[in-house]
């Protein structure tokens, strides 16, 4: 039985790990320490076998200094919190010297897919000349602008094209995601589209990796979707 804390506990990403960790998963893991900006304390994390992160990038930075400045065994640590400054995300892989590290702007197997869909196909489309336009739609909640995910895909075809891939962000509603790519051309187009239905994808995606890493044999180590989605699907 996994020892596993949450913190975020009381967001929308949080409150939904939380039920399917006492759900679903209860035969497997169960929920130790629940950490927000109002209850509970880091020190609450120094007996679980792995945190799972979603709150705001400040949490997460003062979260990995704990980390940082903790001794004793540490937690593994997965963290789907988005709009991390590349300070803030250097200082959290860091922390891979020390654990397990897993950080991912989307934790669905969909989009890991598309991004390695993109991946062989981006080049193709290079040399047919059609130019790359992605878009993303997200609830009125979310602060970050473009996603963790638009970047993501965007940084796949750019490695192709060579240059920044125009991206257009919608928030309105409550839509829970939408990223789509469309390559145009002068007589014809081709797109690929992801949409998130329900939340409990991105939070069963971090509890998959989550126990997915307690199982995964060394004690250090730092992941991407990437990474996971190449070793556990396609390895
Ligand atoms: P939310 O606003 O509902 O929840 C965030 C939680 O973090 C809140 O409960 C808040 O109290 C807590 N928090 C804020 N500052 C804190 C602090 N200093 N210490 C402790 N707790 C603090 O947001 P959400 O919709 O649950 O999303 C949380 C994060 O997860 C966002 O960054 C979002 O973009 C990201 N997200 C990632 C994925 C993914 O698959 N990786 C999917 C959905 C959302």
């Amino acid at each position: 039985m996994r020892k596993i804390g949450v913190f975020g506990a009381s967001g929308r990403m949080g409150k939904t790990v939380i039920s399917l960790l006492e759900g679903e998963y209860s035969d497997r893991a169960q929920v130790s320490a629940r950490v927000d900006a109002s209850h509970g304390s880091l020190e609450e994390f120094s007996t679980v076998d792995a945190v799972i992160d979603f709150t705001l990038p400040e949490a997460t930075e003062r979260l990995t200094q704990w980390m940082s400045a903790h001794d004793g065994p540490l937690p593994a640590l997965v963290s789907g919190t988005t709009g991390l400054s590349p300070e803030q995300h250097a200082g959290l892989m860091a922390l891979a010297e020390s654990t397990k590290v897993f950080h991912a702007s989307n934790f669905s197997a969909g989009t890991a897919a598309m991004a390695a869909i993109l991946e062989f196909a981006a080049p193709i489309l290079r040399q047919l000349e059609l130019t790359p336009v992605l878009s993303e739609v997200h609830h009125r909640h979310k602060q970050d602008v473009p996603s963790g995910t638009a970047k993501t895909l965007c940084d796949v075809i750019d490695a192709a094209y060579g240059s920044a891939t125009e991206t257009h962000s919608v928030r309105a509603g409550e839509v829970i995601g939408q990223h789509g790519v469309v390559f145009y051309g002068n007589s014809e187009q081709i797109g690929f589209s992801h949409e998130a239905q329900d939340r409990d994808l991105f939070a069963r995606g971090a509890i998959d990796a989550t126990l997915w890493l307690c199982d995964d044999p060394g004690s250090t180590g730092g992941y991407t979707m990437a990474s996971y989605f190449t070793k556990r699907f396609l390895g």
